[in-house]
């Protein structure tokens, strides 16, 4: 059995994933449903090697090139630093793309929680080169779950194995968070096919010459269809033509006229794109060929199956970028020497690394608790993915899918906006250095500042849990989530919260003032399996006891900042961060 151990890897600490994974989430207990009845959890664990492996070997070595030599045009082509090709080549090949989809359309037919936690390596060597395997996997998932048979084979089987690459066009200048106002046109030219003009903004992965083909998914209106978001429609725009027996046939009118220059995030060409300018002329006429994907006017209903994907993938990105920064620094604070320590200052002494000096050491906690926060949030996200497919019931099936869809705007926004603060301590851990480019904390900090805007903003996004979720089915995902809870994480004995958990958490939450509580969401749900995995743990290593510990005891922290409150509202003397103390001073009446 290949065992999952802490490692020093600089992506992702492998013994974290395998805490979530498999002591808190028991991924390893999916292998009990028929659907990965053919599984293990050596056989996870293996997936995850391997990821780690292409991570490490392709991914990795290119990152810093193509921020430094960002993709350009020449000539209408998109050229870029080598390794990219390679290293998607790599992943595809390894059958990674394809890992969770059912064996019918060649997958693995893993659980989706094992899937995502191989792709957090990749996204943490390099999340630009991910990017396109995001992107593509996400397309073709979209056309599986939507498409028709013949779109499916022609379009969505070549995406599987890397042969083509695909992209999701929905942003236009005029119309980013507000989709429904895309002017993109999509006329019948009566035989089923439709031909599009219109332009493009912002596409990802949008020209490039990594694979045979480029599939991009459009949102465009038809003539006629009602105003604003409900009259948006979905196609399938090739960029080259596909013959019925899958080989390429005309260049379609499709065309890059320019590139955006990033901040970050270089390595993955950023377009516009213009459709049905006439540059091209497949049947003898400008515009570009398009496919219906499902019914008209429900285009925005099915970009947002990749759309969701794409969310929770890109709080993922976020997660495993907070991960490598925070390795990082966790690597440069034990190697860098720097003052002494403060009861001990004689100038003559040797000075010491800078994880002794206390503050250094609250960025750290900081940093690791926003990551491993965030992971436990995505890959409990992932594991509902596995349960809205597999659990026995259909209502339980059903809850599982409600609190997907209320975690998502959460899954996206929070990681993205944390774990970007974790890779802003991460630079501040590491001095001026982490300043400077020569360091890859300053590159980590920014590729991920795309992350809470790109897939809809942080506005949109809590727009989208308080105006839609929250409320959705009047309001069920709510009770499905205490339901899981209740069912999933019954109390831990009182017995289990100890003195020295209560130390442990209250040490965390004085390590990162007035934050550790949006920092708490993950953990907070492990405490619930605290007795039966410290049980399981029984002969485990220290510090994963307090990890438990800890987690369990996060209901003191709060436990104790109201009783604080409550006692400060008494009028009696005690320690509130100031923020606190102002809300409880305006909350009180004159
Ligand atoms: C690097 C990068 C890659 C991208 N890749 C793609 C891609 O592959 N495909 C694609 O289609 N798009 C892509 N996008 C576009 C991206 O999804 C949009 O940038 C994003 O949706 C925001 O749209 P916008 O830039 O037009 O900003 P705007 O919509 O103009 O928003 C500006 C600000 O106003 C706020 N705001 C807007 N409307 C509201 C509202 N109703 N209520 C409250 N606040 C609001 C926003 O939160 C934001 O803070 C990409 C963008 C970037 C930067």
């Amino acid at each position: 059995m290949t065992t999952v151990t802490a490692g020093s890897s600089t992506l992702i600490d492998r013994r974290n994933l395998a805490f979530l994974l498999y002591e808190w989430l028991e991924a390893d207990r999916l292998t009990e449903r028929s659907r990965y009845a053919g599984h293990s959890r050596e056989m996870f664990d293996d997936v995850l090697e391997l990821a780690e492996r292409i991570a490490k070997d392709r991914f990795a070595p290119h990152n810093r090139a193509a921020d430094e030599q960002e993709p350009h045009l020449r000539d209408g082509r998109v050229e870029m630093v080598d390794g990219v090709a390679d290293a998607l080549a790599a992943f595809f090949e390894a059958g990674l793309a394809a890992a969770s989809m059912d064996d019918a359309v060649g997958g693995m037919a893993l659980p989706y929680v094992v899937s995502m936690a191989s792709f957090a390596f990749l996204q943490a060597a390099n999340s630009a080169t991910a990017g396109y395997a995001m992107l593509t996997i996400a397309a073709a998932n979209l056309l599986i779950a939507n498409g028709l048979p013949e779109q499916i084979d022609r379009f969505a089987l070549p995406m599987m194995n890397g042969r083509f690459f695909g992209t999701m066009c929905l942003s236009e200048t005029q119309a980013g968070s507000s989709l429904g106002d895309i002017a993109t046109r999509a006329i019948g030219q009566g035989d089923g096919t439709y031909r599009l003009f219109g332009s493009k903004m912002w596409i990802s992965g949008g020209e490039h010459e990594l694979a045979e083909n480029i599939i991009h998914l459009v949102l465009a209106k038809i003539p006629g269809g009602p105003v604003g978001a409900k009259g948006i429609s979905l196609f399938v725009v090739p960029r080259v033509l596909v013959e019925d027996d899958g080989s390429l046939g005309e260049r379609n009118d499709v065309v890059v006229v320019g590139l955006n220059h990033k901040m970050g995030s270089r390595g993955t060409v950023n377009t516009v794109l213009a459709f049905g300018d006439g540059e091209f002329t497949p049947g003898g006429q400008a515009g570009a060929v398009g496919y219906l994907v499902g019914q008209p006017h429900c285009g925005l209903s099915y970009m947002f199956h990749m759309m969701n994907e794409a969310r929770v993938e890109v709080g993922l990105g976020a997660a495993s970028l907070g991960s490598a920064g925070y390795l990082k620094a966790l690597r440069y604070a034990r190697e860098r020497p720097q003052g002494r320590r403060r009861a001990d200052m004689d100038p003559s002494d040797r000075q010491v690394p800078i994880i002794e000096h206390p503050d250094v050491r609250r960025m750290l906690l900081a940093q690791k608790s926003y990551v491993e926060g965030a992971f436990g949030l995505l890959l409990y996200c992932a594991k509902l993915v596995d349960d809205q497919l597999t659990l026995d019931g259909e209502a339980e099936r059903a809850d599982a899918h409600l609190l997907l869809e209320l975690l998502t705007p959460i899954a996206k926004s929070w990681p993205s906006q944390w774990c970007l603060e974790a890779n802003s301590l991460a630079i501040q851990v590491h001095g001026g250095y982490g300043y400077a480019r020569e360091y890859e904390v300053e590159q980590h900090y920014r590729d991920n500042r795309l992350n809470p805007i790109h897939e809809g903003t942080h506005g949109i996004q809590a727009l989208d849990l308080l105006g839609r979720k929250v409320t959705m089915h009047e309001a069920r995902a709510a009770s499905a989530r205490r339901r899981h809870r209740r069912d999933r994480w019954p109390r831990a004995s009182p017995r289990g919260r100890t003195r020295r958990a209560r130390t442990g958490a209250c040490r965390v939450a004085g390590a990162t003032p007035g934050r550790h509580r949006q920092a708490v969401p993950a953990s907070d749900r492990v405490r619930r399996g605290g007795t039966r995995q410290r049980e399981h743990l029984s002969g485990g290593c220290r510090t994963h006891r307090r990890r438990l510990d800890l987690a369990r005891a996060a209901p003191y922290c709060r436990a104790t900042r109201r009783g604080l409150l409550r006692r400060q509202a008494r009028g009696g003397t005690v320690l509130l961060s100031p923020r606190a103390a102002q809300d409880r001073t305006a909350a009180r009446p004159a």
